[in-house]
């Protein structure tokens, strides 16, 4: 029988850099119809899986490179989930990819609210990789919030790993809701009506352009919180 070590280090040798695993059973908090389950009934352990997102993006005057590497992350994340589901698949366990991000079939028309088949960003809390911010986004201890997160869901029960027990948010902090354009950051939730507002823009000729993302880049964790902790910044952002 397939070990998590094993699936993690096919993982990480197909290019992510941090592999966790969560039991389906910690997904109790899961909204109706986004639970692991009611996306394949079998599910018994969740694979989620990060890159980290170049802080480089992160400098340039304009969001375009931003942007591009976002999709290319999310090409990265899902050819990861291709590769590994379908070798697993050969293996003869049965093993379904979660989109990076779209496709995804929930969308309410009138509050401009869409909503991944599986919250990747609680399914990475819920394997340890991380732990929720204010602004909405999964922290975590190496990278802070530059990552780019993929999952795998199987039918067997893998090892799992233990949650994060570090603190995400600066004890008072507000800065990403305070610096939020469109005031769409509740400390909890987001606001995602208000935020596609402003954080998506879009021309005939030059495509779409992820527009803002200032509540990423103006958490003091966005390097991750080690990196913060320590002092050491060899990449300014
Ligand atoms: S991306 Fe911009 S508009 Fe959207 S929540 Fe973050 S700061 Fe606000
Ligand atoms: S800016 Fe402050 S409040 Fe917002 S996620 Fe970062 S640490 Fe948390």
């Amino acid at each position: 029988m397939v070990s998590s070590g094993t699936i993690k280090k096919r993982i990480i040798q197909y290019g992510a850099d941090i592999c966790g695993v969560a039991p389906a059973a910690r997904f109790v908090y899961a909204p109706k119809g986004f639970h692991p389950c009611d996306i394949y009934p079998n599910c018994k352990s969740v694979i989620v899986f990060a890159s980290h997102f170049p802080l480089s993006t992160l400098q340039a005057k304009t969001n375009a490179p931003y942007t591009l590497v976002r999709n290319k992350m999310v090409d990265k994340l899902d050819g990861i989930s291709f590769c590994v589901s379908g070798e697993l698949e050969t293996e003869n366990i049965v093993s379904v990819p979660v989109p990076s991000a779209e496709p995804y079939d929930y969308w309410d028309t009138g509050r401009n609210h869409g909503r991944g088949i599986l919250s990747l960003k609680h399914a990475g809390v819920l394997a340890g990789l991380g732990v929720l911010g204010k602004n909405t986004l999964l922290i975590n201890e190496r990278f802070g919030n530059m990552i780019w997160l993929g999952a795998i869901l199987v039918p067997v029960d893998l090892e799992p790993d233990p949650i994060a027990s570090y603190e995400g948010c600066i004890s008072g902090c507000t800065l990403c809701m305070d610096s939020c354009p469109q005031h769409a950051l509740d400390g909890t939730t987001i606001d995602q009506k208000l935020c596609r507002e402003r954080s998506i823009s879009y021309n005939h000729g030059g495509g779409w352009v992820l527009s803002c993302n200032v509540c990423r880049k103006v958490c003091p964790y966005h390097k991750g919180l080690l990196k913060k902790r320590r002092k050491k910044t060899s990449v300014k952002a």
